[in-house]
């Protein structure tokens, strides 16, 4: 299941409060980059912050985990939310752009009719 709560991360407390602030002001940039190690967390600090976007009732930055958009994502059925996974190769890990093109055509028709602040 999809985290979807900010408190439900342990550790990167200063990070994740920079994050929460930015979806709490509605300052979130067009894109992020989350890196680092593997095991420390970008996916599910990754993952709150989408659900905080998303979510139709925030609280201070956090998901409300009530609303529609926020039981969509805990069902893995939101129609916003992309997970874009790299491909491996023999020497990297790469995301082709065709991906990325075939995916996020869709967003803003899905977007439009799905949430309005
Ligand atoms: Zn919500």
């Amino acid at each position: 299941m999809m985290n979807i709560f900010f408190n439900k991360v342990v550790g990167h407390e200063r990070n994740i409060e920079r994050l929460r602030l930015l979806c709490h002001d509605d300052k979130v940039p067009h894109s992020l980059l989350f890196s680092g190690i593997d095991g420390i967390g970008k996916k599910i600090v990754a993952e709150a912050m989408a659900a905080s976007i998303l979510c139709h009732n925030p609280k201070d930055g956090n998901a409300c985990g009530e609303c529609p958009s926020c039981k969509a994502l805990l069902s893995d059925i939101h129609p916003d939310f992309f997970r874009v996974v790299p491909e491996e190769t023999a020497s990297d890990f790469i995301i082709k752009i065709e991906t990325l093109l075939t995916n996020f055509s869709l967003v803003f028709v899905l977007s439009k009719n799905y949430k309005e602040r």
